[in-house]
């Protein structure tokens, strides 16, 4: 069996469109397009290259980037006095800090600065609640992404059994809510876990956001299961693979996602989708 590749690229670029057509019925009502500030501190050249990606795509949806470009010496006191302005600034929707911060800014203290409702990245303890209560109002981009491509591609995690590879805030944790607001029986593995391989070979839907290339293995991977591989890594010869030994998982797998081309532009494109709430939740 070899199996149905997930185009995360064609499935995003959709989702611009309707990104773009809610813009656009918002400037019929005569409402202004959506703002987002995008805060990126110091030169760290791989947020620098995700910074200028989202900016893009926000011009393709329609919708207004602001550029925060600071140094690295930004102080917290002074980044956080930026959150506050752009707060109370009526004329910004969302505001996106690019993570990692400098080591003397502490990521967590800006993340709950940032108003709810304009946390278009959902990583505000109010927007995980919510997730975790089953009442999501804003919901982080790559769980929210990946959702969108297993509904788009007729996948219902309703009554299955969902495996998580990975429990950080951003991707593990929060996809696991995810899944169990889709009505999915869920484990969520990490490096405490005894057994992976027998954890993943239990799945109907794997999700992997390990951060190791190639670290599930597919022969762990049940015949006809669905993979979802959130892994970037950047191998030593300048390539992209995922967390998943992609060749051996296609093998086995019903359906897979690509590295690059499967979720990562699936996130950027729930950003957008995310700043089109913010801005339809006030404005
Ligand atoms: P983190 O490093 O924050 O989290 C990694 C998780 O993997 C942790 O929960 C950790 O466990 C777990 N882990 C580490 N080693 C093992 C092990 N031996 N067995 C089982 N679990 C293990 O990474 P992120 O969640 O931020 O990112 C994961 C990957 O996803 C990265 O490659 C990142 O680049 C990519 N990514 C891709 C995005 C996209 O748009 N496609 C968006 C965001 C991230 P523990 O909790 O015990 O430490």
């Amino acid at each position: 069996m070899s199996a149905q590749i997930i185009d995360g690229k064609a499935v995003a670029a959709a989702l611009i469109e309707e990104v773009r057509a809610g813009v656009d019925a918002r400037l019929a009502a005569g409402k202004r397009a959506p703002a987002l500030a995008v805060i990126l501190i110091g030169d760290d050249p791989a947020s620098a290259v995700y910074v200028r990606n989202k900016k893009k795509s926000c011009e393709k949806a329609g919708i207004r980037s602001l550029a925060w470009d600071l140094p690295a010496s930004t102080t917290q006191e002074e980044l956080l006095a930026i959150v506050d302005q752009l707060n109370a600034d009526n004329e910004v929707d969302g505001i996106l800090v690019q993570l990692p911060l400098p080591e003397h800014i502490d990521p967590q203290a800006v993340i709950e600065r940032i108003a709810p409702h304009k946390d278009v990245d959902g990583f505000h303890p109010y927007n995980m609640g919510r997730l975790a209560i089953k009442m999501p109002l804003l919901r982080p981009c790559t769980p929210r992404g990946v959702m969108t491509l297993l509904e788009k591609y007729g996948i219902d995690p309703k009554g299955k059994k969902a495996v998580i590879v990975g429990a950080s805030n951003i991707v593990g944790r929060p996809q696991a809510l995810e899944m169990l607001l889709a009505r999915a029986t869920v484990t969520v593995c990490h490096s405490a876990t005894e057994n992976l391989a027998a954890e993943v070979a239990a799945a109907d839907i794997v999700v992997a956001a390990v951060g190791k290339p190639g670290f599930v293995k597919g022969e762990w991977v049940k015949p006809g299961a669905v993979v979802i591989d959130v892994g970037i890594n950047r191998l030593a010869d300048g390539t992209l693979a995922g967390d998943v030994e992609f060749a051996q998982a296609s093998e086995r797998a019903a359906f897979i996602t690509p590295v690059p081309g499967g979720v990562g532009p699936m996130t950027i494109a729930t950003l957008l989708q995310n700043t089109l709430d913010c801005a339809n939740l006030h404005a």
